[in-house]
């Protein structure tokens, strides 16, 4: 398979901090072109069978996806599962263990807040999530937004929600190793989501590149939205110097809020292989559409 080809491998629904239904999101995305699709909600992959049903009706083909929180040597690193079986009890359960401890850090940050002044942020925020169990940083935005404390969710998690400000709560989440075995044991393809956006040092970069593909990771984010046009170069030579195949995803969360549209960024470059190339087994094939008669003939 080509590596021209416009497939959208990462995005959030309401099911975990997204602001449209996975079926919004299917037509969303088949209205921008997108071919080949997967719905990557963090830590939660209760939205799978809806975005499969709505991508195969509009004639999408879709790969199951989630998009787990690790924490590695001391910060929180993204990794991306795609094509895993959805059915698999070691992910379902590993999960539903990372998701466990948002409730009482969403409360921990809203003692925070309400120290600055800010009162009724769990509950605030909490009318914002689709998914109770899936309570995120993303929930406090719109609602300090809404409560015109900040005039946007950039300028909220700038001053309210990151390191060192008042809303801002040290979690544990997974290790990267179970992350990418929950992943790799249910059969998919982990991958590294946006390595630019994380504050390490190059040998610590190097470390998390070693250390996931020592774990079984096989993939890395070459092209998302959270990546620069040179950062696209940048992680196109990470991914050929240690193996992986790469992906490509807006990570889009909403029309209001995001600023990289589902289906619209640039084709991954050349000189890499395309994720989907390792997962065309995995795909779930809509029955008509130029890729799917491709597949089914065993191109
Ligand atoms: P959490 O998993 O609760 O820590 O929330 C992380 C989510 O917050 C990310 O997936 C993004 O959707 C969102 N986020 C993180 N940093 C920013 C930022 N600077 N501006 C807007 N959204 C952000
Ligand atoms: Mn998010
Ligand atoms: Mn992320
Ligand atoms: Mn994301």
């Amino acid at each position: 398979m080509t590596s021209i080809l416009n497939a959208d491998l990462h995005c959030h629904s309401v099911v975990s901090d997204g602001t449209l239904t996975p079926e919004a999101l299917a037509a969303r995305a088949k209205a921008n072109g997108v071919v080949l699709w997967a719905l990557t909600d963090h830590d939660e992959i209760g939205g799978q069978q809806r975005a499969a049903t709505a991508a195969k009706a509009l004639g999408l083909h879709y790969l199951t996806g989630v998009e787990i929180s690790v924490t590695f040597i001391g910060q929180t690193v993204h990794i991306v599962g795609l094509g895993f079986d959805p059915e698999n009890p070691a992910l379902q359960l590993g999960l539903s263990q990372t998701r466990g401890g948002r409730g009482q850090r969403a409360r921990d940050m809203s003692a925070g807040l309400a120290k600055a002044g800010i009162h009724g942020a769990y509950e605030g925020a909490l009318k914002f999530a689709g998914n109770h169990d899936l309570i995120s940083r993303t929930h406090f935005a719109r609602f300090l937004v809404e409560s015109c404390v900040c005039k946007d969710t950039n300028e909220v998690f700038r001053k309210y929600l990151t390191e060192g400000k008042p809303g801002f709560v040290e979690h544990r989440w997974a290790s990267l190793k179970d992350a990418v075995t929950w992943i790799t044991q249910a059969g998919g393809v982990a991958v590294i989501a946006h390595p630019a956006r994380y504050k390490f040092t190059a040998n610590q970069e190097f470390a998390l590149f070693t250390e996931f593909k020592g774990h079984g990771g096989q993939g890395v984010e070459v092209v998302t939205g959270s990546h620069t046009p040179a950062e696209y170069l940048t992680y196109a030579d990470t991914a050929r110097e240690f193996g992986l195949v790469a992906s490509r995803g807006s990570d889009f969360h909403s029309p209001d809020e995001s600023h990289t549209e589902l289906g619209t960024l640039p084709h991954l470059p050349g000189n890499v292989t395309p994720v989907w190339e390792l997962l065309a087994q995995r795909i779930q094939y809509a029955a008509v559409t130029s890729l799917g008669a491709d597949a089914a003939a065993g191109h």
